[in-house]
């Protein structure tokens, strides 16, 4: 895995895994919690052969792999519910199903 500070990202985001390099923003570079969550991503990816194509098409895939790397970037349940409810248009009994087993 090869880390990579870079701008040459889509805005919104800091940073973003792809299966063999992390593409972090330079004024993230140091975040550990950031780079644990993509870390989490790259490992998802080599676990999934299907892992992009679903990431493309199927918004409860994205929420579950999404609640994972919160999970390990230290997030509580209650804060990675908030975040799927926001980003994933989800209420949050539905992002609840996706926190109950990390
Ligand atoms: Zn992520």
């Amino acid at each position: 895995m090869l880390i990579i500070k870079t701008n040459l990202i889509p805005k919104r985001f800091d940073a973003l895994a792809l299966r063999w390099f992390i593409l972090i923003r330079p004024e993230h570079a140091e975040n550990e919690d950031l780079l644990a969550h993509e870390e989490l991503h790259i490992l998802q990816q080599r676990r999934d052969p299907l892992y992009f194509w679903k990431w493309l098409t199927n918004k409860r895939f994205r929420a579950r792999i999404e609640a994972e790397a919160y999970r390990v970037q230290g997030l509580s349940h209650a804060s990675i519910e908030h975040l799927l409810h926001e980003r994933y248009d989800l209420t949050i009994s539905e992002a609840r199903e996706f926190t109950k087993y990390i």
